[in-house]
């Protein structure tokens, strides 16, 4: 649910995800907030109650865009409403596998001062945040959790190896990537990776994404350290 259904669609078609999309992996709809409001110049905000700057969005075209949804998805599965908000949860990996289990989410797209909480208070069942900062809409929030999802989705990428050994999910940040060539401007990749010995080559990229975490992420490693301590005691 947005006022700039283009935004959201422009970034969601392209790449992997419009390939999902023409898969039927993956369906994504748009729906424009202001197609539902009843005023007559389509207004879908108005000034605050109480004073102050700016705009706030109104609750009629909202509650209607929300219902015409939920009418469309009736019989398709569980659902969930989710409003985009810096004031919300901070999204990370184990909520993108949470919400991977849902067959429908809507995304409530905020913009200006924000939503009448009473439309929040009546549709949404959880607000997520994409980090401490805020943003100007709710639509490129929502498309970063829509790909951090879609992509946990069967099919979408080519195995679940892809993800699972990524970054934050495996419990540690990555180890560096190279590619080819070998030698770029006088620089050499490491000489374990054209080894061919993947035992060398396993034993380096745990080194090395324990290093990585250790320095950048310090939390992130003393949560996980019990995943990998007894993988590298192994060797
Ligand atoms: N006045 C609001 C406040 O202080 O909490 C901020 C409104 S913001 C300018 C407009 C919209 O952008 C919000 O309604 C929300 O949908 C979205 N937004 C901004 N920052 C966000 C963030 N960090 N995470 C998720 N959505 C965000």
């Amino acid at each position: 649910m947005t006022i700039f259904p283009d935004m959201v669609m422009g970034i969601l078609n392209e790449s992997i995800l419009g390939r999902a999309q023409r898969a039927n992996i993956l369906e994504v709809h748009a729906h424009n907030i202001r197609d539902f409001s009843t005023d007559r110049h389509k207004k879908t905000d108005d000034t605050p109650f109480g004073g102050g700057v700016g705009m706030v969005m109104t609750c009629q075209p909202i509650y209607d865009c929300y219902t015409h949804i939920k009418n469309q998805i009736a019989d398709k599965g569980s659902t969930r409403v989710i409003y985009m908000s810096p004031k919300g949860t901070l999204f990370n990996h184990d909520t993108a596998k949470r919400l991977s289990e849902y067959d429908n989410l809507i995304f409530l797209c905020g913009h200006y001062e924000g939503i009448d909480q009473r439309v929040i208070d009546m549709i949404v069942d959880e607000e997520i945040s994409i980090g401490d900062y805020v943003v100007t809409g709710g639509e490129v929030p929502a498309c970063i959790v829509i790909d951090a999802v879609s992509r946990l989705l069967d099919g979408v990428l080519s195995s679940k190896e892809c993800y699972e050994g990524e970054s934050v999910a495996s419990g540690l940040l990555e180890y560096p990537q190279y590619t080819k060539p070998r030698v770029f401007m006088g620089r050499e990749v490491p000489e374990v990776l054209v080894s061919g010995d993947h035992r060398k080559i396993a034993e380096w990229r745990l080194s090395e994404a324990i290093k990585i975490t250790k320095e950048r992420r310090y939390d992130l490693y003393q949560k996980n350290k019990h995943l990998f301590e007894k993988e590298e005691k192994k060797r």
